[in-house]
């Protein structure tokens, strides 16, 4: 269950006070992490970590409208940014998802920007809207990579990186590009649950399997081999 509350908060972009959800506790009960990290429930359900405000004077989305960031108030006002906020092709969570993603991206937090992407890509999911999950799947890995080049850390133990990128690749049904990264990392010859992990994903892509699937179930299937 999630309890939800409403709180005073000003814009930090055009000083707007608006009333915005707080999400105070989340208890889920049942269900089991999907392998690339999403918790059980739906979006909506489970916003815990990831609930985000809009102003609704000026736009801006972000987990909390207090928060500053670089050239937010340029971005806001950008026609890109306006037409992705109310961009009918999309759930409106996962456009304003894609519109933190997009602030972000900008202030130069790309592993956070895959992160909101990825949420947005779970909204289209719960909506069955797979065409804009695709899409989204693809720029969240391409914000991903651009991230582990550039050192930033993306893994949520015990899901690697490798892990993470294989799953949204294999999500999208590209499994060329998930495959290469499959094939790298069984190269490695690492031990223990993470590479079980990608001998998992191995045996998915193998029947180019794009359902979603859960650490659960990868634990039940590594432990009987
Ligand atoms: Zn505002």
């Amino acid at each position: 269950m999630t309890i939800s509350l409403l709180t005073r908060v000003t814009c930090s972009v055009c000083s707007f006070k608006s009333e915005q959800p707080v999400i105070t506790r989340t208890n889920i009960l049942g269900g089991s992490t999907a392998l690339d990290t999403r918790p059980p429930g739906t979006v909506q359900s489970t916003i815990n970590n990831c609930s985000i405000q809009v102003c609704p004077n000026c736009g801006y989305c972000c987990h909390n409208l207090t928060q500053e960031y670089a050239q937010a108030a340029e971005i806001i006002a950008s026609r890109t940014y306006q037409t992705q906020l109310k961009s009918p092709d999309y759930p409106e969570l996962a456009n304003w998802f894609l519109c933190h993603a997009m602030i972000q991206k900008q202030a130069g937090d790309i592993a956070q920007a895959g992160w909101a992407s990825l949420q947005a890509a779970w909204v289209c999911d719960d909506a069955n809207n797979d065409k804009a999950a695709q899409k989204i799947r693809q720029q969240a890995a391409a914000l991903f990579q651009k991230a582990i080049a550039k050192g930033e850390n993306i893994d949520k133990e015990p899901i690697t990186k490798d892990v993470i990128l294989i799953d949204i690749y294999r999500r999208c049904g590209d499994f060329d590009a998930a495959g290469k990264i499959c094939a790298n990392a069984l190269r490695q010859k690492s031990t223990g649950i993470q590479v079980k992990l990608v001998e998992y994903e191995h045996q998915l892509l193998r029947k180019q399997d794009k359902g979603c699937h859960t650490l659960e179930e990868a634990i039940k299937v590594i432990s009987v081999c």
